[in-house]
């Protein structure tokens, strides 16, 4: 499939941010800007598990789908805070984020965690966004193709071809999230194609790889034109209608109907 043929997918992350009334004018406003877009963009937000009620009642009907930005390793019991991926889905989601770096960085997530958590999303119907990236330090040793194959490899090793033709996968560098400096769109296409090898000897070459990291309206398009970056994974721009939707239409700039 070519890059055209797959289409282009721009995600919000929206982290711990929102409240009700702010959150009600933001999807509104990016549903109504969504259904402008051509068919081969789509787009989707990730809120706070909390809100997922009010992005299913306000997103229903539009071309915007919705979900969480973690899931449980498992699907009930006592395990006090968690929020299991059966659950999710109860509310029409659609995605699913798991190893996103500030989880496995805050909340000593493993990579074995992470692929757990992305067997559970798969058998309850979601679609994971499974994120993976080194940090400076990592990058700066030469070690990143090493960290993002090895974070991909845990997951992949648990997952049929099939399943694993089920994911999305993001490539978020840690240096890069909520710090302004994206990678460049030369840095990201290299990972990219890497993850893109990988994913291919696994019989899945056609997963979207989403590119994450300090994505903005001036930036996006560059990043999106490069021949293995199939979208975005946006943090804080996708908290702000204008820039969150100036990104969708980078999107659609460089789809197949762009
Ligand atoms: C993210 O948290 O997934 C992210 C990409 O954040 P930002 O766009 O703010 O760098």
């Amino acid at each position: 499939m070519s890059k055209q043929q797959r289409g282009k997918l721009v995600v919000g992350n929206w982290k711990m941010h929102g409240r009700l009334a702010a959150n009600t004018a933001l999807l509104q406003a990016v549903a109504q800007g969504s259904g402008e877009l051509p068919a081969d963009v789509r787009v989707g937000v990730c809120v706070p598990s909390l809100y997922l009620a009010q992005a299913q009642s306000l997103l229903e009907g539009s071309s915007v789908v919705w979900g969480v930005q973690d899931v449980s390793a498992f699907t009930h019991g006592a395990y006090t805070g968690e929020v299991a991926a059966p659950m999710v889905t109860d509310f029409g989601a659609t995605f699913a984020i798991v190893g996103h770096s500030e989880r496995r960085a805050y909340h000593r997530e493993s990579a074995e965690l992470v692929a757990v958590k992305t067997q559970r999303a798969l058998e309850a119907g979601l679609t994971p966004i499974v994120c993976v990236g080194e940090t400076l330090e990592e990058r700066e040793a030469g070690s990143t193709e090493r960290v993002v194959g090895g974070q991909l490899d845990e997951v992949l090793a648990r997952l049929s071809a099939h399943d694993a033709a089920r994911l999305v996968v993001a490539y978020e560098p840690v240096w890069a999230i909520g710090t302004g400096k994206s990678a460049s769109a030369q840095q990201a296409q290299a990972v990219h194609a890497f993850l893109r090898a990988r994913l291919a000897a696994k019989g899945a070459a056609d997963v979207a790889l989403l590119y994450g990291g300090s994505v903005k309206p001036d930036n996006a398009e560059e990043l999106f034109r490069q021949s293995d970056i199939d979208g975005g994974l946006i943090g804080g721009a996708s908290l702000k209608d204008h820039d969150f939707l100036a990104i969708c239409r980078a999107a659609a700039a460089t789809s197949l109907a762009g």
